[in-house]
């Protein structure tokens, strides 16, 4: 006898961020039809920013991250399948397969898988007491281990291994931070937000190093670990944590035939090549109107949400206007509250507003003579105003831009 898998109007891979929102959001548009949520965490959908920052530092439960109470999630008949990979996806007979063997049919489908965070290559990159960052169950086993914790050293000065070295620090440990390239946050924001953190993490007495490549991990003395670098370096520590970035999970969709590579690639309505299956969040790739309409995945919560709703009302109105969200993002570490609007990739022009010294400022970043984003470090007034100046690709004159007395709105 043959057992017809469950199917499902609309069959949701992944429970993070785009997933969910693409669950509540159809319903808030009126679908009706079945949906369920599949995902390989055991967890019902949680907020992930809070993971370095809030949760690590122990002032938010997990209770508190859920992006939904317990109850929502059958109060509005979306199933959710935890604890599930999904491994196969039969693109022409609509249907997933999962590691423990069930098969799930679809009549719609979005891939939400985020990304696992990249692992080091190098040997002993696998030894006890190395972690990654990117879900609940990462933290849990830092948190678990961090009593015995004297030094930590982190790998990667991008936005989650600075968040995690300003905890960490917090706690009292002594925190080594290792960073590549020749500055942080080198991928996603200007040379002068970059110096503003290190002499931030230095002045709270982070051992912070730039242009420093990892070799190997050695098993130290005793417990210990020793990160080794390409110059030489030796740095013994408790424990490493590897913040450098993620690899977009979406194996069985390009597997299936999707278009693709470094993400799977998606239209302005957020379709992948194959019918019926559209992708949403880190791991998707769309071309971009805030970088020229280059193809670009874009890690952040907003364009996770803002992609999850473009497809919501697509399946449940049967249209909607392409995805062509202004990205926003922001990042708290110590007392500094980053918030960040725009992308500032490519930008030949910087303009600080404020005085950096105040530790209350204001970077614009400016392409061809127009704004294309702003980083805003305890200025949320700039953040705010600062929005339309990137909408519209306004072209203030600089010395207004510079003068922070001046409100951003009448720069328009
Ligand atoms: C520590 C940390 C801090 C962050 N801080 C910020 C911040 O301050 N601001 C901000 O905007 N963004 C932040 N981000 C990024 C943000 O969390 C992500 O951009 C967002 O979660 C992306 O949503 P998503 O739905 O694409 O992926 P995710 O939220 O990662 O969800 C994907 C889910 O799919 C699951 N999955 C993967 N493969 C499969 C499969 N084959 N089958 C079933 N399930 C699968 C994953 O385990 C995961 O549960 C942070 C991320 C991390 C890790």
């Amino acid at each position: 006898m043959t057992i017809e898998p469950s199917r499902f109007d609309v069959l949701i891979v992944g429970a993070g961020h785009g997933g969910s929102q693409a669950a509540i959001a159809l319903r808030q548009k009126g679908f009706a039809g079945s949906i369920a949520i599949v995902g390989d965490e055991v967890d019902p959908p949680y907020e992930r920013p809070p993971l370095s920052k809030g949760y690590l530092a122990g002032d938010k439960p997990f209770e508190r991250i859920l992006i939904r109470p317990a109850a929502f999630w059958t109060e509005r008949s979306i199933e959710l399948l935890p604890g599930r990979r999904v491994v196969r996806v039969d693109a022409d007979g609509h249907r997933v397969e999962t590691q423990d063997g069930a098969a799930f049919g679809y009549g719609q489908l979005i891939w939400a898988t985020g990304g696992s965070p990249r692992r080091l290559t190098c040997s002993g990159y696998d030894l006890p007491g190395i972690h990654g960052v990117r879900t609940r169950a990462d933290v849990d086993a830092i948190m678990a281990e961090l009593d015995g914790v004297t030094r930590v050293c982190i790998i990667g000065g991008g936005y989650i291994g600075l968040e995690a070295a300003a905890v960490l620090t917090k706690f009292g440990k002594q925190v080594t931070l290792l960073e590549a390239q020749d500055r942080v946050l080198a991928r996603v924001a200007g040379a002068a937000l970059s110096t503003f953190y290190e002499a931030e993490h230095r002045a709270a007495g982070v051992d912070l190093r730039t242009g420093v490549t990892v070799d190997c991990i050695e098993r130290g003395d005793g417990a210990g670990l020793a990160v080794r670098t390409a110059d030489g370096g030796a740095f013994p520590c408790d424990m490493v944590i590897v913040g450098i970035g993620i690899v977009p999970a979406v194996e069985p969709l390009l597997a299936a035939g999707a278009a693709g590579g470094n993400g799977v690639a998606v239209d302005a309505g957020c379709r992948t090549s194959l019918p019926d299956i559209f992708a949403i969040g880190d791991c998707a790739v769309q071309a971009n109107r805030f970088a020229d309409d280059a193809p670009i995945r874009v890690e952040s919560v907003q364009n996770a949400n803002d992609q999850a709703m473009t497809v919501a009302t697509r399946i449940a109105t049967g249209d909607a206007p392409p995805h062509a969200a202004l990205p926003w993002f922001w990042s708290n570490q110590y007392d500094l509250r980053l918030q960040t609007v725009g992308l500032s990739m490519g930008h030949d022009e910087a303009v600080v507003r404020g005085d950096m010294g105040t530790r209350a400022f204001s970077i614009v970043y400016l392409k061809r003579g127009r704004v294309v984003a702003l980083d805003c470090v305890n200025m949320t007034r700039d953040y705010v105003q600062g929005r339309k100046l990137v909408e519209q690709g306004a072209s203030p004159p600089r010395d207004r831009l510079a003068d922070a007395s001046v409100p951003l709105k009448e720069l328009l």
